[in-house]
């Protein structure tokens, strides 16, 4: 069975997500190579190496220099014919989601997006996704090859194992209409600590703290645990936090190790982007709010005099 893992990159880094997707392939079996497209990315290929691959694929120029998903899928699709792939995965990602949706069509392939886990069964590869909102963990195929799978942000930790990996170019002429588009501008959002995608504990507030200064609360309780903060639709929509920190249906899936939510009430569309953390903790002050249904840990109170001491308990212990 031979599977490609679209490793995607930015800033001269592949990012967590594709490596953690390398991981499980390596770990799942049979032959696994990356994919790396790009304009002059033949260092950031052979970084692959000590993530354990031993082969990766490049198709390099400055047609694929900016982060367009159309010039990705004629890369995506030549390279899926150069190595005969029978499996095309990617770590979700705005990007990646769009690159997975256009090669599905190109290929006529079926897509399994949202996969939280994948293994072989009969030499064939399966995987497993939630499905009914969340609720059941179900297994899924394919009927045909390539299979191609978007999986679920933080679903697989990156493993460094030390090692080489041969880089292989593949020439690719994009179409006409593949570079139609063109990218006049990139704004990187100027962040501290770490993000959503990538934290292990993730402090996210909603409505509950009633301003958008109350925010505070949550940034100095992330800044105590080491965290990123996290945030509701409700209060995104209402402006008091970015929408890149949105989780749920419309927003980011996260799981991190630790989920504390101040202030949320639970509401399925929520869930659904973080239910599978590791540890959810829920400080709320109404005890009928859905989010106690599956919260690990909950505190039924006024988040304005829990968080500061849980905060202030959390400096003590590190200090
Ligand atoms: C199509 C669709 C897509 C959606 N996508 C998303 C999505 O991606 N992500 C998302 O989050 N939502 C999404 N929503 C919205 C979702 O349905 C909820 O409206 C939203 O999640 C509620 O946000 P909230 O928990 O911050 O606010 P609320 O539901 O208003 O809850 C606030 C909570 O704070 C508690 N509280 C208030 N004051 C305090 C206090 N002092 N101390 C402690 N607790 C307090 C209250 O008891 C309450 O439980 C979507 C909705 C639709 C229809």
């Amino acid at each position: 069975m031979s599977t490609l893992v679209f490793l995607e990159h930015h800033g001269g880094a592949i990012q967590k997500g594709s490596l953690g997707v390398l991981a499980r392939a390596l770990a799942v079996g049979g032959d696994v190579a990356g994919v790396v497209v790009g304009h002059g990315v033949a260092e950031v290929a052979a970084s692959a190496g000590a993530f354990g691959v031993a082969t990766v694929y490049t198709v390099d120029g400055p047609d694929f220099e900016a982060p367009l998903p159309q010039p990705r899928v004629d890369a995506l699709e030549a390279v899926a014919a150069a190595s005969g792939a029978e499996n095309i995965l990617f770590a979700a990602s705005v990007l990646s989601a769009d690159i997975a949706a256009g090669l599905a069509a190109r290929l006529d392939a079926g897509l399994n997006w949202d996969v939280t886990d994948i293994a072989i069964d009969g030499g064939k590869l399966t995987a497993r996704r939630p499905a009914l909102g969340d609720t059941v963990l179900v297994t899924v195929g394919w009927t045909s090859t390539p299979r191609i799978a978007l999986v679920r942000s933080g679903s697989f930790e990156p493993v460094e194992t030390g090692g080489t990996a041969a880089v292989h170019d593949v020439a690719v002429t994009p179409r006409e209409f593949s570079t139609a588009a063109r990218m006049v501008d990139q704004a990187h959002e100027e962040a501290s600590g770490p993000s959503i995608e990538d934290a292990d504990v993730i402090v996210a507030g909603g409505r509950g703290l009633g301003t958008p200064e109350g925010f505070r609360l949550a940034e100095e309780l992330a800044a105590a645990l080491g965290g990123a903060v996290a945030a509701t639709r409700a209060v995104v929509d209402a402006g008091w936090y970015p929408y890149s920190t949105q989780v749920g249906q419309t927003g980011k899936s996260v799981s991190p190790k630790l989920y504390i939510a101040l202030g949320i009430s639970g509401a399925i569309q929520h869930k659904v982007g973080m239910q599978s953390s590791g540890t959810i903790v829920a400080i709320n002050k109404d005890a009928n709010a859905p989010i106690f249904d599956f919260a690990d840990f909950g505190v039924v109170g006024d988040l304005n005099a829990v968080a500061p001491k849980l905060a202030d308990l959390v400096r003590a212990r590190k200090g």
